[in-house]
């Protein structure tokens, strides 16, 4: 039996621990501290489009100031697309905020610029006005982020984005995160890059990211005592996070090389089989990082379906995992507005997620791809 072959597990590259043995060295183990003020500087050169970055405790947390800054109250509702982890839509719930939740399209598996604007309309009929729109960029997929923007601008409702799949991922030749009002990104162990846990807030507005960090750092007004004038947040990174973070950085374009290789492979051998299809860029505009490889397996002409695939490969110590299941299907959300038609729906049916870490060897790679075409042979239809 092979060893286990991960959907995406965490790769250092080499020059974190020194960063790290520079944090123990000057004794900065504490929360802030010089590797959090460059890791925040890494991001925003990275990112460029003059933004501003606050590095703080995870995706989570990020999402969570963001709707804090955008003024998101109880009783308010936030639009989300529905086709996502459940990190994009909890901190709506933090807030005693409302979410209404936004159908995806087929080319990008993303946000539907029409679904969006149906619930707009409909929740403006209804005498509501949604206080911000978060739009995700699955597994490293742009959003149709001209189409978002220009509603967002048409209603004036905020753009979040949540990129936390799409670090490096770029639009029209600019990168996620520097398309909506705020961004959020993660360093979770799972995604492109990792600090362990961790994640960051992105704005142009440096008076929100000046902000985000004072409410991050429990909202301490200048007293030399301890004083409050707003409810604050434990929520910013360490500088021990931070190390690992800027080691990652250097790496990261090698990342996105060894995601989007992945993605490569799997499509070069496997896309003989008619019933495979991937989540593809619809045209050159759209750069994925792949920081996920996902296929859909077609359910009218095929019986493989995408659960037995999954469980073939997990014969094999190969780990797959269902397509992400939409909000709006998810007991804790299933009450909530939803406007769509059955797209998100279907790509959680039919859905898949394969091995696509950047440390996966071609061998492992070659593993994965034999094991699939075997299934697809056993099953008689190739
Ligand atoms: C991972 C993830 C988050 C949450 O990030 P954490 O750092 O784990 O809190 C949010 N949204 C999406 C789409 C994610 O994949």
């Amino acid at each position: 039996m092979n060893k286990k072959i991960s959907l995406s597990s965490p790769h250092m590259g080499g020059s974190e621990f020194l960063f790290l043995k520079n944090a123990f060295d000057s004794n900065w183990i504490a929360p802030l501290g010089p590797h959090v003020d460059g890791f925040e500087k890494d991001i925003a050169t990275y990112l460029g489009n003059d933004v501003y970055v606050a590095a703080l405790s995870s995706g989570t947390a990020s999402l969570h100031l963001a709707l804090i800054i955008l003024g998101v109250k109880a009783g308010d509702e936030v639009l989300c697309q529905s086709l996502t982890f459940s990190a994009s839509a909890n901190p709506i719930m933090y807030q005693g905020a409302t979410p209404i939740f936004v159908e995806s399209e087929e080319s990008t598996w993303n946000m539907s610029p029409e679904f969006l604007e149906i619930a707009i309309r409909d929740r403006l009929g209804k005498g509501k006005k949604p206080k911000a729109i978060i739009v995700v960029h699955l597994y490293g997929m742009p959003a149709k982020m001209d189409e978002i923007m220009a509603i967002s601008r048409k209603y004036q409702i905020p753009v979040v984005e949540d990129a936390a799949e799409a670090l490096g991922s770029t639009y029209k030749g600019r990168k996620l995160g520097t398309f909506g009002d705020l961004a959020i990104l993660s360093f979770n162990g799972n995604k492109i890059i990792t600090t362990s846990g961790g994640g960051a807030l992105v704005s142009k507005n440096e008076d929100w990211i000046i902000k985000a960090r004072f409410l991050a750092t429990q909202a301490r007004d200048a007293a030399p005592h301890y004083q409050h004038s707003h409810v604050g947040y434990n929520y910013r990174m360490s500088n021990i996070c931070a190390s690992i973070g800027r080691g990652q950085m250097e790496v990261l374009p090698l990342r996105i090389y060894q995601r989007r290789r992945n993605f490569s492979h799997y499509k070069r051998l496997l896309s003989h089989i008619s019933n495979i299809k991937f989540q593809e860029e619809p045209n050159d505009t759209f750069f994925s990082n792949h920081w996920l490889s996902a296929i859909t397996l077609d359910e009218s002409v095929d019986r493989l379906t995408s659960d037995q695939l999954r469980l073939s490969l997990g014969e094999d110590n190969i780990e797959a995992r269902p397509v992400w299941k939409p909000m709006h299907m998810q007991p804790i959300f299933s009450n909530y507005p939803f406007y769509g038609d059955g797209t998100a729906e279907k790509l959680f049916r039919i859905g898949l997620c394969l091995p696509s870490g950047s440390n996966l060897t071609e061998y492992e790679i070659r593993l994965v791809i034999n094991k699939i075409k075997s299934c697809f042979t056993t099953s008689s239809v190739v």
